[in-house]
């Protein structure tokens, strides 16, 4: 996708703060952080949002948690917890239209999680 920023940030045409990467996903730290940790992962084929996925993206999602569980691990905020966020859609706030999950932590996070 040509206008896609984070398909530009998987092809390594936008810079960023990668902090892991594979065949199938990329990581990596939000230019505009939440908390001390808050990490993007994303698969490298553009998927608009949850609701485009399918049955071929089974393997994908699953490998995707794996890689969040490696990150809290690896950014030390397995222990404290954490937080995985996936937004869809208008109401939820989606910026960025290719598939992507938050992972956030390094301090408590707040609870009222449907906002106001
Ligand atoms: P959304 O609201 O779509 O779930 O979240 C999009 C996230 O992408 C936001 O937290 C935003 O800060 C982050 N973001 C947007 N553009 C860029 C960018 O060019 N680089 C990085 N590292 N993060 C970005
Ligand atoms: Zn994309």
């Amino acid at each position: 996708m040509d206008e896609c920023i984070f398909c530009k940030i998987a092809a390594g045409d936008i810079k960023s703060d990668i902090v892991y990467e594979d065949e199938k996903v990329i990581a990596f730290k939000d230019i505009n952080p939440a908390a001390p940790v808050h990490l993007l992962v994303i698969p490298r084929k553009h998927v608009p949002s949850l609701l485009e996925i399918g049955e071929e993206d089974k393997e994908l999602i699953g490998h995707i948690h794996l890689v969040l569980q490696k990150l809290a691990r690896d950014f030390k905020i397995d222990r404290s917890g954490f937080r995985v966020i996936n937004n869809c859609g208008k109401d939820s706030g989606q910026a960025v239209f290719h598939l992507h999950f938050h992972l956030l932590g390094g301090r408590p996070l707040p609870q009222n999680l449907g906002g106001q």
